[in-house]
């Protein structure tokens, strides 16, 4: 449960045992109280009621709060109960969406509520999540292109050493955490572990970047599939030919830097040169932009333009469709494409 109450100045008793009451604790110390603990019945005093203004009862099973309830009410201190926290540990793989706090699942603000701790990366949605975690401790570990702040096996270590602990963890990660996530291989290390762990799909980038510069992945008519590639790494020959013989719309994530191996490829695969091709940057944030050309400009075009990472591409007669809707001006606040020449 969410605290959204600024109680700054706020003296509060909260009950229970430590790891019962931990949650408690943080989310208290995060509304700015001032947090008394009383970890045992045995140990309370009614002088410990003196300058307190609310009193928070974490039922941990031990017998004997209900003589701090009685007292609390006699002395007419707000009274509040708090769900114990399960003593078990667990981790939770979020996908976060795009980047926007508004395309986090129900679900996903759900967990982000109940974590103790939250390891998140770099394109997850981080704007707001102090007030999405409020009780949670928040680590960064983001990657940059090209560099690795903290390996992943040292990421899967973290996961289960916490959720070991007993804390709720919550790893949030940019959009689905299944598509070129590493969700899996986290998933698989908590499962050897013997960590519970369950998963809560995202807004994958692959379909929404795309979509927040105006540009459906299919369209009646125009294409009935896509196809989404990692650009990671360069792609085989054998790999463009069938990605130009399926005909449909392919959508390339990480694909910045092999652009130009990409671009010759597809021709060489014998692509049309006037293919259209779109470069959207950043989706979802004040700063996106869409870059747009044929297979035979883009990469002169997003040269030009230092497009740079994260970005979608999209390849396919699609991103015609989605200059022509822009155009029409039907879609309010699109950034206004450059026209495919
Ligand atoms: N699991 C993520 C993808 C991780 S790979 C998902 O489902 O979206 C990281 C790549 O995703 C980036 O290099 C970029 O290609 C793309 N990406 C993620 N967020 C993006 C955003 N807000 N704008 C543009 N591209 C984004």
């Amino acid at each position: 449960m969410e605290l959204r109450v600024d109680l700054a100045g706020c003296t509060v008793l909260i009950t229970g045992g430590e790891a019962a009451s931990r949650r408690a604790v943080r989310r208290y110390q995060a509304a700015r109280a001032t947090v008394q603990r009383l970890e045992r019945p045995g140990d309370f005093d009614p002088s410990m009621l003196d300058d307190v203004q609310l009193v928070a009862v974490v039922d941990d099973g031990q017998p004997g709060w209900a003589q701090v309830e009685q007292l609390s009410r006699l002395h007419r201190i707000p009274l509040t109960h708090e769900e114990a926290a399960l003593a078990n540990g667990s981790v939770t793989l979020v996908g976060g969406g795009p980047g926007a706090t508004g395309l986090l699942t129900l679900h996903a603000a759900a967990a982000l509520r109940e974590a103790d701790v939250v390891l998140f990366d770099r394109l997850a949605p981080t704007a707001d999540l102090p007030d999405l975690a409020p009780a949670a401790e928040l680590v960064d570990v983001g990657k940059q292109p090209g560099h690795h702040p903290i390996p992943q096996r040292e990421i899967e270590a973290l996961l289960i050493a916490h959720a070991l602990a007993g804390r709720h963890v919550v790893r949030l990660k940019g959009g689905d955490p299944f598509v070129f996530g590493r969700g899996s291989e986290e998933l698989a290390a908590c499962v050897e572990a013997g960590v519970p762990c369950r998963v809560i799909a995202g807004i994958s980038s692959a379909i929404a970047v795309p979509a927040a510069a105006g540009i459906p992945v299919t369209h009646r008519e125009v294409s009935h599939l896509f196809t989404v590639v990692s650009g990671h790494a360069p792609l085989t020959d054998d790999e463009h030919l069938h990605l130009t013989g399926l005909g449909g719309t392919i959508v390339v994530l990480m694909g910045v830097g092999t652009l130009p191996q990409l671009a010759a490829g597809l021709a060489r695969a014998g692509m049309r040169q006037d293919m259209p091709v779109a470069v959207v940057e950043r989706g979802y944030s004040p700063s996106q932009r869409t870059t747009t050309g044929t297979l035979s400009t883009i990469v002169t075009a997003a040269g030009s333009a230092r497009c740079q990472s994260p970005a979608v591409l999209v390849i396919g007669e699609v991103v015609r469709v989605g200059l022509n809707l822009a155009g029409a001006a039907q879609l309010a606040d699109l950034p206004q494409p450059v026209a495919v020449p």
